[in-house]
């Protein structure tokens, strides 16, 4: 008896069976866009196929080439694509599988200066202002659609996903923000609905009954001018009837200044626009956005609330994740922490997707991990995030690990950033090491700090030092004041401070500890109902776009972010998540001082000189106390004493190699490297 009973429940479509309620989600990975990758586009999915997966949908694929994304961005347009999919469709079904392409047409949000849309409206992420379609060219723009579902058809597809959502051209022939046209596609909520009830229509009559037509629908915009809750359930009415099966859900525009999928929004957190659609319609619909783990999936399902679940970034983070929910080993889970720092960022600086915790995603023919023939005795010292992983891989290929850990749990860094509020999910990855150590019998050292020569005397063979960090003490007179803290002290030992603290130093760090100091303890992403009166959103959308107004507290302590730099703040933060730190400290209303030089710390408080242009000014912020947030060095010692040992073989690996522009992402991406290859 599974303990998901709903997750593992059959979907019947009538002419088709789903063998259960979980689908991957469409996700841009950059395999797409070429087809000579199309051998490993197939592996991709093939695999997560074998995990178990019933549904999954491509990337997205253009009707035609107004329609890009980037220039020469995938599109499915010839015949000649038509055997390369064949590679894909292939090997899902070998392994009992089932996928659709996603048919996706950027409109105005097309990274490329030939982009297009209904009005000439720039979008406000993208620096190319749109062309304006006629009318005759989106009656053409209909027939594409038509022609890539029978394409999509021939290629073996189960089906297509029609992309109604997310702020691309669908959503923009809809909403009033970016249609302002005065023909028939234009005007009247009727009139602007006409275009993706057509597009429907015509992907039906070219691909028959037996096929299934899913529509990802917009059910919560997310933006001024967007969708009333009455306009998306006549819309969802309206594309039941002209023929559509299933239901997705997309949450938000891209251009929407409210975060949706980043790791502080809460699990599930968009679920109730989700039921409410179903509750109007009879086709199954399915829940999507920040469902990670097998509970979520199943008391979504339990509840009534969708009839199946999309996640996407999850199935990066463990293809496995299906297989494992289903024979009671959730706990075995690589949990997706919603990073976006391999998958997404990596998309939008147009390189190959990937995953922080899982490096193989995306690689799975490069980077493989296949079993020993001679299993070797290999010391992995420091258990962080590199250490952790390179002791799973290399365990997982039958080698005989030991794992030895200073400290008295495993995580390293990883400890601290998962108590930084929103950034809970970062718990699962040392619950997923914690269950793979003792899975497969890695033999942990807690609390035992190793010499060089136990290790040469201990008969190793291999010697991994994964030391990582210590944060960086600058040399500034009054370092030592007690009220000095470095960020390790402040988060480990949970210190309380008072009501006025300078943050030295604003990397991802810095701002971390800007939010712990400004929440005081209490993660709005733990409360559903508190994150959307945070963020300002109508899960109803009883208000245009489901907006009202945001309503964050601003910190009930004083805080300065300081940084050196006289550049902006932040601007060295993730792409797809750097922004929603930024809104949040700044309506915390932290003070950002740049352009610093920090003179001294005594009991008045921290004297500064800030520079800006010509002009300087000494200025003493009278704080309680001062948080070193300012960058790290390696700990790296144990490998100087072993580098050239004749007993064992040494390597180096995280933080401990090198300090600066460590992130997680490198870290675990080495040392699985390294694993696979020992
Ligand atoms: P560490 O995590 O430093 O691990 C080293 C381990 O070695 C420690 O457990 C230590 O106790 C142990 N050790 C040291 N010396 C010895 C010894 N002699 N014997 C035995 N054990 C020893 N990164 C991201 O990518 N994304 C984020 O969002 C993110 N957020 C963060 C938030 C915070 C607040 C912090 C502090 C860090 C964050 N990071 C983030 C950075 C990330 O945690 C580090 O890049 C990562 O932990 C480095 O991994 P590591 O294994 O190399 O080193
Ligand atoms: P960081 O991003 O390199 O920032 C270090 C900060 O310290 C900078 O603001 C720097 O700015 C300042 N600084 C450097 N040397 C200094 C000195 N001698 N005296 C005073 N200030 C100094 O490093 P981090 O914040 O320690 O983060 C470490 C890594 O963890 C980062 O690479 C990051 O990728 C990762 N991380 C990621 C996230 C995330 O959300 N993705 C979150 C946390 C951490 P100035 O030189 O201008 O003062
Ligand atoms: Fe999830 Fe981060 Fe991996 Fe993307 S990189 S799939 S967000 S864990």
């Amino acid at each position: 008896m599974t303990a998901y009973p709903h997750l593992f429940e059959p979907l019947d479509l009538g002419f088709t069976t789903l063998k259960n309620r979980v689908m991957m989600g469409s996700m841009h990975t950059g395999l797409e866009d070429r087809m000579w990758h199309f051998g490993e586009l197939a592996e991709y999915f093939a695999e997560r196929a074998r995990g178990g997966v019933a549904l999954m949908v491509t990337g997205g694929f253009s009707p035609n080439r107004a329609g890009d994304l980037m220039p020469f961005g995938s599109k499915m347009m010839s015949s000649w694509q038509v055997p390369f999919h064949k590679k894909v469709t292939n090997a899902v079904h070998e392994a009992d599988g089932k996928i659709l392409l996603q048919l996706l047409h950027a409109g105005r949000y097309g990274y490329t200066p030939f982009n297009v849309g209904p009005s000439p409206i720039q979008a406000p992420i993208n620096p190319f202002k749109p062309r304006e379609l006629s009318t005759k060219q989106i009656y053409k723009t209909i027939e594409h659609y038509a022609k890539a579902a029978k394409l999509a058809q021939k290629g073996g597809y189960d089906g297509v996903e029609i992309m109604g959502s997310e702020g691309y051209f669908i959503t923009q022939m809809l909403n009033a923000r970016t249609n302002k046209r005065t023909d028939e596609w234009g005007g009247s909520y009727e009139n602007r609905m006409r275009f993706p009830v057509e597009v429907v229509k015509a992907v039906r009559q070219a691909v028959g009954s037996d096929f299934i037509v899913m529509f990802r629908l917009s059910m919560l915009d997310l933006v001024e001018e967007g969708s009333t809750h009455e306009e998306i359930i006549q819309l969802a009415k309206a594309l039941e009837a002209a023929g559509v099966t299933i239901f997705n859900t997309g949450i938000g525009w891209h251009e929407a200044r409210i975060p949706t999928i980043v790791t502080s929004v809460p699990r599930g957190a968009f679920v109730e626009a989700t039921a409410k659609v179903k509750a109007e319609v009879s086709i199954p619909v399915v829940a999507s956005n920040r469902i990670n783990m097998p509970d979520t999936a199943e008391e979504i399902l339990a509840s009534g609330k969708a009839d199946m679940i999309s996640m996407a970034r999850p199935m990066l983070a463990d293809s496995e994740w299906v297989n494992k929910a289903a024979a009671g080993r959730a706990d075995e889970i690589n949990t997706c922490i919603a990073c976006n720092q391999a998958c997404l960022d990596h998309t939008f600086a147009g390189k190959r997707s990937s995953c922080l915790v899982n490096p193989r995603a995306c690689n799975e023919t490069k980077l493989r991990y296949e079993p020993v023939s001679k299993a070797k005795k290999i010391a992995i010292v420091g258990a962080g995030p590199a250490g952790l992983s390179c002791a799973v891989v290399a365990a997982e290929r039958g080698h005989k690990v030991t794992l030895f850990e200073g400290r008295s749990e495993i995580g390293g860094q990883f400890n601290y950033a998962s108590k930084i509020p929103g950034k809970e999910e970062f718990k699962e990855t040392i619950r997923y090491f914690n269950t793979m150590i003792s899975k497969l019998g890695i033999e942990l050292k807690l609390n035992t700090t190793v010499t060089a020569k136990e290790l040469e005397e201990g008969g190793f063979d291999d010697v991994v030092v994964a030391t990582g960090v210590a944060p960086r003490v600058p040399k500034i007179e009054g370092i030592d004041h007690p009220k000095v803290v470095t960020y390790q002290e402040l988060l480990s030992k949970e210190l309380k401070l008072g009501q006025s603290v300078a943050i030295m130093g604003a990397g991802g760090i810095g701002f971390d500890v800007g939010e712990y100091l400004a929440h005081e303890g209490v993660s709005t992403t733990l409360d559903t109902a508190a994150w959307m009166k945070e963020w300002g959103v109508d899960l109803n959308s009883d208000n245009r776009g489901g907006l009202t107004s945001a309503d964050m507290e601003p910190s009930h302590r004083k805080l300065y972010l300081l940084q050196r730099k006289t550049s902006s703040f932040g601007k060295g933060l993730n792409k797809t998540t750097g922004w929603v730190h930024r809104a949040v400290l700044k309506m915390k209303k932290v003070e950002m001082i740049g352009g610093c030089s920090y003179d001294k710390i005594d009991d008045e408080g921290l004297h500064i000189t800030v520079t800006k242009g010509e002009q300087s000014e000494q200025r003493v912020l009278p704080v309680d106390n001062v948080v070193i947030c300012a960058g790290q060095v390696s700990v790296n010692e144990l490998f100087e004493q072993l580098k050239d040992s004749q007993q064992v073989t040494a390597h180096l690996i995280g933080g401990a190699e090198l300090a600066g522009e460590l992130d997680a992402k490198r870290a675990i991406k080495q040392a699985s490297e390294l694993a696979a290859g020992l």
